[in-house]
């Protein structure tokens, strides 16, 4: 039997709480607060207590997907990357900057948040900018 624990961030709010995962023959088992994480100190929302569930969970997407015809289809990162950019590009162009939006979140690092409305305000031309956390 293999077992491990990995010290790691919860993914769900911007309190940014350190968890332990403990792994057991490559599977997550169980989820344990940091005790030594300044953000939580040995605690968790029920959240983060069950932040292993969804990680392992079959219904998780795992591959972008693209509405074919109608339907949302698995497809590459690069394609649906190309597929988001060409479409910015066409709005801009037919409805001009501020006809698009961006609404980020705060399961993202200040960082990613950062980018984004620099992307927004420097790429796209718009201060159209908010944050799920307002909402
Ligand atoms: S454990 Fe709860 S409060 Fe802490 S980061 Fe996760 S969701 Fe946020």
């Amino acid at each position: 039997m293999k077992f491990k624990s990995v010290t790691t961030t919860c993914p769900y709010c911007a309190c940014g709480c350190g968890l332990v995962l403990e792994v057991m023959n490559d599977r997550i088992v169980c989820t344990q607060p940091s005790k030594t994480s300044p953000s939580n100190r040995g605690k968790l929302c029920i959240k983060g207590w069950n932040v292993h569930e969804f990680i392992q969970h079959p219904d998780r997407l795992k591959k972008p997907l693209v509405r074919k015809n109608g339907v949302q289809t698995e497809t590459s990162w690069d394609e649906a990357l190309g597929y988001a950019a060409a479409e910015l590009r066409r709005i801009r162009e037919k409805h001009g900057p501020d006809s698009i939006a961006f609404l980020t979140s705060a399961r993202c690092t200040n960082e990613e948040n950062y980018i984004l409305q620099k992307f927004a305000r420097t790429a796209i031309g718009t201060n159209n900018v908010d944050h799920c956390a307002r909402l």
